[in-house]
């Protein structure tokens, strides 16, 4: 269920049943030009907070997620299909994330002195206003939460424009903000389609936006917030390879590689997606890797049993499938999966592809669900070259147990913004996240990410 191109309504569709969840008219100009300046004025009073106010607010709404857990989940499992227990999982992180900068912001925004020959010198973090957030369907609390909470923390103000499929949680986001304390108008939605980001973006009391999707998405927004000299944080879309070495624990590697494709049906920009396999132990590594993809159960959402759900839209499956038969069309094959499932869903069974070579959809573009991309090379440096030799560079892997080879791939080899030895790539609040090439810039969560949106100001008395 996604809106047509031009018109004012979002219809959310169940992509699991098929069926029409809600109606929602979109926000006219005058009405979201409205609540940009309510939430400009909201801003005026935020600023002046100390942390100890701020605090309270963000442990309260950590609370609050904990608190609503079943309910928060099911609503996210509803509009864009991920399993429930997924969901539930998400909602967690993000009363983590909460509680992190909770804690954590008051030291992170200290002032900083930097002698020099005046009588003092230093550096104050400032809030710098109101901050659009872009933000995407595949994980439609944590997107926001890990934006929100650093944000209000540092005493800005923010207006989120959700994906328009799950404007359901967008406004849930919203609701929870205000229970938990903070002004009414510190964080608000707008509901409008992606088209009319630009014209928010233009709008002067818009001071930064922030995006993570799609690549295409990003470049437009980047365009528009350059076009205005607005700062902007990018994350974007991945296709991040996992390098497996001779002597890695197949084994485990197979597991952690399989599970990291497969979590939210594949619709992670940090999934593991291109494999990246020594020859020594691509058979052993290819016969473990289909087995386990063959075993995951696809179904019901809420079920107990089930590993994958449906993808988020039909139109999202049916783009994924096309990526997948151009790939085939071209030379590349097919170990399982590589089919639409019969039925009124969204549902991609999980796929495992071998033979890609450059020019194929699977060997260049993101593959946003369930399907794997088995590579063999003869070494190392092979395997690097291949895991580059891509427009992205979000997160990567290696499993080796040569830790000293893996350190000093991870640090000077590979182009990611993040890399994991012998696991896959998971965020957390206390590390950055991001990534560089067409995956975007500028980092979010840890102390780097709350100094994205804040005045860096130098004060020096003479
Ligand atoms: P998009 O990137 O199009 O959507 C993400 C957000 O950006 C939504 O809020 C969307 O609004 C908005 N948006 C889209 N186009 C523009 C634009 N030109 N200017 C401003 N805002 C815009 O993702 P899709 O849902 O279309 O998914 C397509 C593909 O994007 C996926 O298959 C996947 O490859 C990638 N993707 C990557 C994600 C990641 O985590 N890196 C997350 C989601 C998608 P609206 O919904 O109203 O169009």
């Amino acid at each position: 269920g996604h809106r047509a191109k031009n018109s004012t309504h979002m219809q959310t569709v169940n992509p699991y049943s098929g069926e029409v969840i809600q109606t929602y008219s979109e926000h006219s100009r005058d009405q979201v030009y409205d609540i940009i300046v309510q939430v400009d004025r909201a801003w005026q009073s935020w600023k002046k907070t100390g942390f100890a106010e701020r605090r309270q607010r963000m442990y309260r709404l950590a609370d609050l997620l904990n608190e609503r857990k079943k309910s928060l989940a099911d609503l996210i499992t509803l509009e864009m299909g991920k399993v429930n227990r997924e969901a539930i999982g998400e909602i967690s992180k993000c009363a983590w994330v909460c509680r992190y900068y909770a804690e954590n912001a008051e030291s992170f925004l200290q002032n900083e002195s930097i002698p020099t020959e005046a009588s003092e010198s230093f550096i104050t973090y400032q809030s710098i206003g109101t901050v659009l957030a872009v933000m995407p369907w595949n994980f439609p609390f944590w997107q926001v939460f890990r934006f929100l909470s650093p944000a209000l923390m540092a005493g800005n103000a923010g207006i989120l424009k959700h994906a328009s499929n799950v404007p359901g949680c967008a406004s849930a986001i919203e609701q929870l903000v205000q229970e938990a304390g903070f002004p009414k108008n510190v964080f608000r939605t707008v509901l409008i389609g992606g088209a009319k980001v630009k014209e928010v973006i233009n709008h002067p009391k818009i001071k930064a936006v922030t995006l993570t999707g799609s690549t295409p998405a990003g470049k437009a927004v980047a365009a528009t917030a350059g076009a205005s000299l607005k700062k902007s944080v990018l994350e974007l879309g991945g296709s991040d390879p996992y390098i497996i070495l001779e002597d890695a624990d197949i084994h485990e590697a197979v597991r952690l590689c399989v599970s990291s494709r497969l979590l939210n049906a594949g619709q992670s920009c940090i999934g593991a997606k291109r494999f990246i396999v020594l020859d020594a132990v691509y058979e052993a590594f290819k016969a473990e890797f289909v087995r386990l993809m063959q075993q995951a159960t696809f179904g019901d959402p809420m079920a107990e049993g089930t590993t994958i759900g449906p993808l988020a839209r039909k139109d999202l499956r049916d783009e994924l499938h096309q990526q997948v038969m151009q790939s085939v069309e071209q030379g590349a094959t097919i170990l399982c999966g590589g089919y639409v499932p019969e039925g009124d869903n969204a549902f991609y069974p999980p796929t495992v592809l071998e033979n890609i070579v450059p020019g194929m959809p699977a060997y260049h573009e993101e593959l946003f669900g369930p399907v794997a991309s088995l590579f063999h090379v003869k070494s190392v440096d092979e395997a690097i070259h291949l895991a580059n030799d891509t427009v992205f560079g979000l997160g990567a892997g290696i499993f080796t147990s040569n830790l000293e080879l893996a350190k000093e791939l991870a640090e000077k080899r590979l182009e990611a913004g993040c890399v994991f030895v012998n696991d896959f790539v998971k965020s957390d609040p206390r590390l950055p996240f991001g990534g560089v090439k067409e995956s975007g810039y500028g980092r979010e969560l840890s102390v780097i990410g709350i100094r994205e949106f804040v005045n860096v100001k130098t004060v020096v008395i003479r």
